[in-house]
């Protein structure tokens, strides 16, 4: 299941454009909190481009702006010493700053170098090269990791 920001799009609603980060979007879409209406969802998506053996670029989009529909930033990394041209193309309305934009695209592409073709899900991309933190952690755990986590992420 796709993760996503979703929002309320309803003119007369108090939550307008406040986005609500969704771990496992369900089935039946968004339903505003406040007026009930169907808001809209922004999934983060992928795709692979290009021809060859192996990845030389991963293309990431960031910053995603609820109001205009669209995401602001681009990170791009890529290593000129490989025989591929392949390139990989996220956009995650999960990823908000340039710094964890580069990060991101800078882990996936390591990833994508040992990969093979059957986990190209950007979930387990990350997860290979990123703690990540799960809520059915007991409680003293789960805090244990956020700490870590807020640590590290704080010197990216
Ligand atoms: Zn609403």
């Amino acid at each position: 299941m796709a993760r996503g920001v979703a929002y309320c799009k309803n003119k007369e609603c108090d939550l307008m454009f406040k986005p609500v980060i969704m771990i496992n979007i369900p089935k039946e879409g968004f339903f505003c909190y406040e007026c009930k209406e169907p808001g809209r969802i922004t999934s983060e998506k992928f795709s692979v481009t290009g021809k060859g053996e192996e990845f030389k670029e991963v293309r990431l989009e960031f910053m995603y702006d609820v109001q205009s529909d669209e995401y602001k930033g681009l990170a791009i990394i890529k290593d000129e010493h490989t025989a591929g041209n392949k390139v990989y193309n996220y956009s995650s309305p999960l990823i908000m700053s340039e710094n964890r934009g580069m990060k991101a695209a800078e882990i996936m592409l390591g990833v994508l170098r040992t990969t093979d073709e059957a986990k190209l899900d950007p979930r387990d991309l990350l997860g290979k090269g990123m703690e990540s933190l799960d809520i059915s952690d007991p409680w003293p755990l789960y805090l244990k990791k956020l700490e870590y986590l807020e640590k590290k992420w704080s010197r990216i």
